[in-house]
């Protein structure tokens, strides 16, 4: 079976989904509402699981090439600099960190060219007959499936699921940012030797985590989640603000934020989505954080979109019909991203809780070095062993 999809967003999960589509012998138009596909966004880290989604699509060695071994698991720390648990020399870490653009960059480029038209705001759709009508400012256009990767405040998901409630605030915030670390003592070129102040770490304060990975270019991610009482609570200036919460926090911490330019310090409320009650309907479907956003402590939103889009080409391909395709779909993401969901959602709440975070500081201290390690390991949890269906071998087109 072959057709043409129009994807709505060219984040991550939409490329991934074009990609996917391109691999299975479909054509895909990506229409998304920014003027230009750039770099946005601060980093992020990718598992076992994600990384091997993206060897199907056939982008894993271009997307290897771009990420950085991250020990942050490995090296748990208190704010006064303590280790809990400490990565050693030569150990082995299943953790890639990227910059959010470069691995955006790795699907683009395997994207056909004119397949995304960027500078188009989706505003409504509107199903009949065995396809899919979605209308912009001024034009329309119409596919054998929709698929919806907007992201968290999804459109589609607000026109097709209008009973859906929107995305749920979780008390929690973040600021994140890319610093530049060849200013920064143990700088660039020491950070894939563990251990060291840049090869990764999460330092666990009572309500509050600072996440640090390293990334390409002499680079480092950086990311500080914590409590909020509400949404939407802005300081006009950002960095000051995150500078001034973390500045008795250990070394590299204050360096780190000081080596941030002013304008790359961002700001993000957390918010997830309760469990939807399915992925499609009619001929849309959902992937990405239009279908499971969820909050960012599992490191999987992105690698979980990844797998969406090899899992719904998978069931294009396999099922003689779209809508026993989309129907697989649904079945075989909605209970895992949802536990994905859930499982993050939990967790977000043991590390902002200061009770909560003296009890996983006492079992992670009073956990054998050699336990903790096999926890972390690449096939150290469930998320991280999965395996995507396979894909036929890339499909050209004109
Ligand atoms: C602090 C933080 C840390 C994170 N860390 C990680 C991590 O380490 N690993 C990981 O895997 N994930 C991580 N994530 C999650 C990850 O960023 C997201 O899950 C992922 O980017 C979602 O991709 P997406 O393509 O579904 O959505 P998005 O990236 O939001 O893309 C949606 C696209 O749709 C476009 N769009 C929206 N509306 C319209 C419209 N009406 N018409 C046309 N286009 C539209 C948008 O402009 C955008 O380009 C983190 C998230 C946060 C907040």
């Amino acid at each position: 079976m072959s057709g043409h999809a129009i994807v709505i967003g060219g984040g991550i999960g939409g490329l991934a989904a074009a990609v996917a589509l391109r691999r299975i012998g479909w054509r895909a138009t990506v229409l998304e509402r920014a003027p230009a596909l750039g770099e946005i966004g601060a980093g992020m880290s990718q598992a076992p699981n994600a990384m091997r989604a993206l060897d199907e699509l056939g982008v894993g060695e271009q997307a290897r090439a771009e990420g950085v071994p991250s020990y942050s698991a490995g090296n748990l720390r208190l704010p006064d600099g303590r280790h809990l648990q400490r990565a050693r020399r030569g150990d082995a870490t299943p953790l890639l960190a990227f910059h959010r653009a470069d691995l955006h960059r790795v699907l683009l480029q395997a994207v056909p060219v004119g397949w995304v038209r960027t500078g188009m705001e989706i505003t409504g759709l509107r199903q009949g007959g065995d396809g899919v009508t979605v209308t912009w400012d001024g034009g329309e256009a119409s596919a054998d499936l929709v698929i919806g990767a907007d992201g968290i405040h999804s459109t589609v998901r607000r026109v097709v699921w209008p009973d859906v409630p929107p995305p749920r605030f979780l008390g929690r915030t973040a600021w994140l940012g890319i610093a530049d670390i060849s200013a920064i003592p143990g700088g660039p070129g020491v950070h894939t030797t563990p251990p060291d102040e840049l090869s990764g770490s999460i330092t666990m304060g009572p309500s509050g985590y600072f996440l640090i990975h390293p990334i390409s270019r002499g680079r480092a991610y950086w990311a500080f989640v914590t409590t909020a009482d509400r949404p939407d609570l802005r300081y006009g200036q950002e960095k000051p603000e995150v500078t001034r919460r973390l500045a008795a926090w250990h070394h590299p911490i204050p360096a780190l934020i000081a080596a941030t330019p002013d304008e790359a310090v961002l700001h993000i409320d957390i918010r997830d989505l309760d469990p939807l009650p399915t992925y499609i309907r009619g001929r849309v479907a959902l992937l990405g954080d239009a279908a499971h956003a969820m909050s960012p402590d599992r490191g999987q939103g992105a690698g979980q979109s990844i797998e969406d889009a090899v899992v719904l080409a998978a069931a294009l391909h396999a099922e003689p019909g779209i809508d026993a395709a989309l129907a697989r779909y649904d079945a075989e993401r909605r209970p895992r991203t949802q536990a994905t969901a859930r499982g993050a959602r939990a967790d977000g709440r043991r590390t902002t809780s200061p009770a909560a975070h003296r009890a996983l500081v006492t079992m992670i201290r009073l956990m054998p070095a050699p336990l903790w390690r096999k926890g972390i390991a690449a096939d150290g949890n469930a998320t991280w062993r999965w395996r995507p269906p396979r894909l036929p071998e890339a499909t050209t087109h004109a």
